[in-house]
């Protein structure tokens, strides 16, 4: 990823390094929860189930282009959906190949897939790691309670066949087993779902909190509690303290058990290293959509905002990459502190903060210029990871 200080100012233009494609839109699993298919977009219902040979070749040529104008020595490809294996992991592999072939030598192609790992079997498996695909997995935990949400069409849990491909994958093929990508859920408790993971075993764990805004909040938030409507007002933090008892488990564990990239991006930013996470930090976004129609979009997350959020007019068949970046919704996402809202301006956390995951600051007729709706989460987090720190920089903590 492009970084830059955390000191927000304007850095238009970073050209984008991680490219997402729908390799099919349509999905094996319901889950309660989805945004994408529950939510207020309905794009998805009027785009082909899966992205024909032409999109995907018009869309390795387009990456491969912008590779090319922008010199980058590295790129990350995600295969994405809906459920990307139902696919074919043989035409995964092919599409990935074929980026390999177009990028200009030198650049670096560093091939995921995000799978609900309900259709990861051995020949699967194999398929993937022998096109270098890693594999990441949508998991709420390492437990059948913690998954109920995770359900087929017809309503029958999906943990059964979730787990058995996530063991799969860390017996068959370890070195491709990226990690896992959980939902933070409050109702569950923070360390069973960590010491879960574990036994998994996950290699490295992203936490990510709901998709909810100001006029959709998600559970134990209220939209009267935005900072910048009530400042001083008392505000619940169910998220922030899931994720501080979480913190706390792992840091006391020396950090090593597990990657858990929230937490390692929130210790780099108070230390004033750069960040890689969509949720915290000035950083400017760098990771553009292709739909299985092949329109070039924003990230799925906005899709949570309203109907067709994400769109910006813009396809593969006759734009190049660059034009997206000169797309009004893309330059406010690179805009960096300059797109906040004044109260995060103020904020003494914007630097490690900075307004939160974007998709998590809309309200309806106000757009995204607000405080995160896990504005009270999130400075609870950031304080609770600051003072950890500082205790162990003042010899009372390890
Ligand atoms: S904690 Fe984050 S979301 Fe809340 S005011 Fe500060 S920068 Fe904005």
């Amino acid at each position: 990823m492009a970084r830059r200080g955390a000191s927000g100012g304007a850095a238009a233009h970073v050209p984008f390094a991680q490219f997402v494609v729908k390799a099919h839109g349509r999905c094996n699993l319901a889950c309660r929860y989805c945004y994408l298919y529950a939510g207020p977009d309905r794009t998805w219902r009027t785009r082909p189930a899966a992205a024909s040979d032409a999109v995907l070749d018009r869309t390795a040529s387009r990456i491969a282009e912008h590779a090319r104008t922008h010199r980058l020595p590295a790129l990350s490809l995600v295969l994405h959906g809906g459920e990307p294996l139902l696919a074919g992991a043989d035409r995964l592999g092919a599409f990935t190949d074929r980026v390999r072939e177009r990028v200009p030598a030198g650049c670096a192609v560093h091939a995921s897939v995000q799978t609900n790992a309900t259709l990861l079997d051995a020949p699967r498996i194999d398929t993937l790691a022998r096109h270098g695909i890693r594999v990441g997995i949508s998991l709420d935990g390492g437990l059948p309670g913690h998954n109920t949400a995770r359900v087929d069409r017809a309503g029958r849990p999906s943990w059964a066949a979730a787990a058995r491909g996530a063991r799969l994958l860390a017996d068959r093929a370890p070195q491709a087993y990226a990690g896992v990508l959980t939902v933070v859920d409050p109702r569950t408790d923070p360390v069973a779902v960590y010491e879960s993971l574990l036994a998994l075993p996950a290699p490295s764990l992203d936490l990510l909190l709901p998709h909810g805004n100001w006029s959709a909040p998600p559970p134990g938030i209220r939209a009267g509690d935005d900072p910048g409507r009530a400042p001083g007002t008392p505000r619940p933090t169910p998220y922030g303290d899931w994720l501080c008892a979480v913190f706390d488990r792992w840091w006391d564990a020396g950090r090593r058990e597990m990657r858990v990239r929230l937490f390692q991006e929130c210790v780099a930013l108070l230390l004033g290293l750069p960040g890689a996470t969509e949720s915290l930090g000035l950083d400017p976004v760098n990771a553009v959509v292709v739909e299985t129609d092949g329109s070039i979009e924003q990230v799925d997350s906005i899709k949570s905002a309203y109907d067709g959020a994400a769109a910006t007019g813009l396809d593969v068949f006759h734009h190049p990459f660059d034009d997206a970046l000169n797309h009004p919704a893309v330059r406010a996402r690179q805009a960096g502190a300059a797109a906040l809202a004044s109260t995060c301006r103020a904020c003494p956390l914007l630097a490690v903060c900075g307004g939160g995951h974007y998709a998590h600051r809309y309200r309806a007729g106000g757009g995204f210029r607000h405080p995160s709706v896990y504005c009270a989460d999130l400075d609870r987090l950031i304080r609770h990871v600051a003072a950890r720190l500082a205790a162990v920089a003042v010899g009372s903590g390890k």
